[in-house]
C-alpha cells in the first residue's frame, strides 16, 4: 500500500525529462509502463518521492532501421516489438522474447526500456540482447552514450546507468541475411518468469556463434562458440556447448523454483536448444527458399 504523498511529474518531451534528471536525478524514479515500478511500490520496496513519467514524451516510442542498425524507442511496448514489422524482420528474436513476456496486460503497458533498466536477472530480453550485440542508449543534458548489452548489466536490478541519465534507445545490429538466432525460455507456468533462458546468433555458415544464458548469474552469462561449430552441428559440440554453459553459470543461485545445481543443469540444455533453433534457421535462410 502507498501511503506517502508523491510528486507526479509527466514531461512531454525528452530534453524537458533530462532538464528535470539533470537538476533532481538522484530524487527522480522514472515510470515506464510501470508494470515492475507499481507493484514494487505497492509492497513498500521502493518509496519514491519524485515520479517521473515518460508516458506523455513525445518520439520515445520511434522505430527506424538505419547503417544497418535497429533503433528502437525505450518507450516501445512489449506488444509492438512482438508484433512490428521492422523489428521481425531485423531482429526477429527480440519479437520471439517479447512474445514471452508476462501476460496481455503486461505486454501491452510494460516497456523494453523498463525492462532493461529494471535488469531482472531473468528478464527475457536480456540474453537476447547480449547475444545480438545490441546498445544500449543513455541520454542526459550533457549529451548521449551508447553502452554495449554485455556490459551494461552489472549486478541484480544494477545497470552502470546514472541518476541524471534515461535510457532512451535500444539500437541493434540487424540479423544478416543467411544468419540465424533463436531465443528459448524455462519456466514452470506459462507467463511466469523465466527460470532459465537463452539466445543464440549463429552468422552465415557458422562463422560466429555467439550464446547468452539469463537467470544463472546477475547479468547476462556471455559465450563465444565459434570455434565449436566450424564444421557445422554436432553431438560432440553441443555436449561441449552444454558442459561450458554449466561451468560458466557458476554465479547461479538457487530460489524456491529450484537450486544452483538444477539452473547450472539447465543453462546447458537451453543453450543447446538456442543453437539449434538458431542452426535450424540458419539452414532455412541458407537453403535459398
Ligand atoms: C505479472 C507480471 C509478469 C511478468 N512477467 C515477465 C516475464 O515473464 N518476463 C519479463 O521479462 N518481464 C516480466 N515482467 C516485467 C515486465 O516485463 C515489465 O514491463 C518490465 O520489467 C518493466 O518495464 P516497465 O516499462 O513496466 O517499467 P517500469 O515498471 O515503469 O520501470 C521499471 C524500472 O525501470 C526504471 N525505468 C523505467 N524506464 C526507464 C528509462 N527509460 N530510463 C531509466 N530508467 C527507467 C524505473 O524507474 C523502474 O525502476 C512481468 C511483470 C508482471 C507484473
Amino acid at each position: 500500500v502507498i501511503t506517502k504523498e508523491i510528486e507526479f511529474l509527466a514531461p512531454e518531451s525528452v530534453a524537458e525529462a533530462l532538464e528535470v534528471l539533470s537538476v533532481r536525478g538522484p530524487d527522480v524514479t522514472v515510470l515506464s509502463g510501470g508494470m515492475s515500478l507499481m507493484p514494487m511500490m505497492n509492497l513498500g520496496i521502493v518509496k519514491p518521492s519524485v515520479v517521473m513519467s515518460l508516458n506523455h514524451v513525445a518520439g520515445l516510442d520511434s522505430l527506424s532501421v538505419e547503417d544497418g542498425e535497429l533503433k528502437i524507442g525505450g518507450m516501445t511496448r512489449h506488444r509492438t516489438v512482438m508484433t512490428d514489422d521492422l523489428i521481425g524482420t531485423h531482429a526477429p528474436m527480440l519479437a520471439e522474447a517479447a512474445r514471452t513476456v508476462g501476460d496481455v496486460q503486461v505486454r501491452n503497458r510494460g516497456t523494453i526500456g523498463g525492462s532493461i533498466a529494471h535488469a531482472d536477472p531473468s528478464a527475457d530480453y536480456l540474453p537476447v540482447l547480449a547475444a545480438g550485440n545490441a546498445e544500449l542508449v543513455l541520454a542526459s543534458s550533457e549529451g548521449t552514450r551508447r553502452v554495449p548489452a554485455a556490459e551494461f548489466f552489472i549486478d541484480l536490478m544494477f545497470t552502470v546507468r546514472e541518476p541524471h541519465e534515461l535510457l532512451t534507445e535500444v539500437v541493434m545490429p540487424v540479423l544478416e541475411p543467411g544468419a540465424g538466432s533463436g531465443y528459448v525460455r524455462f519456466a514452470r507456468v506459462e507467463g511466469s518468469f523465466a527460470i532459465v533462458n537463452a539466445a543464440a546468433v549463429i552468422g552465415e555458415g557458422y562463422s560466429s556463434t555467439h550464446i547468452a544464458l539469463g537467470g544463472v548469474s546477475p547479468a547476462p552469462v556471455m559465450l563465444d562458440a565459434s570455434d565449436l561449430f566450424a564444421d557445422g552441428l554436432s553431438d560432440e559440440a553441443l555436449e561441449e556447448l552444454a558442459s561450458r554453459a554449466f561451468d560458466a553459470s557458476e554465479e547461479a543461485t538457487g530460489d524456491i523454483h529450484s537450486d544452483a545445481d538444477y539452473r547450472r543443469n539447465m543453462a546447458g540444455v537451453f543453450a543447446r536448444r538456442a543453437v539449434e533453433l538458431a542452426a535450424g534457421r540458419l539452414a532455412t535462410a541458407g537453403g535459398g527458399s
